[in-house]
């Protein structure tokens, strides 16, 4: 068995344990193998065992990666920051973008969607209120929430963008029960704005290598692994 696969069934079985450990349903999390800096043979080498699902941070990165691994069946994941103006790359192009965060955004992708096409998206809660992080501050989200569901922006049902939950990369992300705080945060917050709006709002996004065991156990549907399945990121060129 390679490094990288031994690396892979490793997490899968830590995330079994948690999932179990917090008496959820088997199967109920999904794993979002992270793969930026990372190449495409590595990608191809998961797909052959069974992991679909990649997840990239810069949308040109992904989109060669994208057209390297054509017809594999993987479900690619924008979890990265998306400027305005490359809108048109990711609209339709992604299983899910982890990332939606201001208005402006979801009116470029949603330009840029084909017409009758869904583009699933979660709305990024920047959860520790970071200057330096991207996401709504979870004071704002209701307020965002409204802006895109009035302005026919985002919806529960396609065709166009799809809102099906929320997204955080918390402080102290990494750092096991450091993190666990804004892990149940999160879910807090999903369930008010649940209540709020009338969404369902039924992902959450949630947890990395190092505190994806204590995000299992704090209701996360979606856990967004990198380095202990792929090794150190090799810097980028
Ligand atoms: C890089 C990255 C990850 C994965 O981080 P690891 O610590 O390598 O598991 C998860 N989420 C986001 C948003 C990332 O940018």
């Amino acid at each position: 068995m390679s490094l990288l696969e031994e690396r892979w069934r490793g997490v899968l079985d830590g995330m079994a344990e948690a999932v179990r450990r917090a008496g959820r349903e088997a199967g109920s999390v999904r794993l979002v193998a992270v793969s930026k800096f990372h190449p495409a043979s590595d990608i191809a080498e998961l797909c052959r065992l069974g992991q679909l699902d990649f997840g990239e941070n810069y949308v040109q990165e992904a989109r060669a990666k994208q057209a390297e691994l054509d017809g594999l069946g993987i479900r690619w994941h924008a979890i990265g920051p998306v400027q305005t103006n490359k809108a048109k790359e990711v609209a339709g192009r992604f299983f899910l973008l982890h990332t939606l965060d201001r208005a402006d955004l979801a009116r470029a992708l949603l330009r840029r969607l084909p017409e009758g096409e869904t583009q699933d998206v979660l709305l990024q809660i920047n959860i520790g209120e970071e200057p330096q992080k991207s996401g709504v501050a979870p004071s704002g989200a209701e307020a965002l929430c409204e802006e895109l569901l009035k302005g026919g922006l985002v919806s529960s049902e396609g065709p166009g963008l799809r809102l099906r939950g929320l997204m955080c990369l918390p402080p102290r992300c990494g750092e096991g029960e450091e993190a666990r705080p804004y892990f149940a945060a999160l879910r807090q917050l999903r369930d008010e704005l649940s209540q709020k709006t009338g969404l369902s709002l039924p992902e959450l996004s949630m947890g990395m290598s190092g505190d994806y065991r204590q995000a299992i156990e704090e209701g996360s549907t979606m856990i967004r692994v990198g380095t202990d399945i792929f090794g150190p990121r090799p810097v980028k060129a």
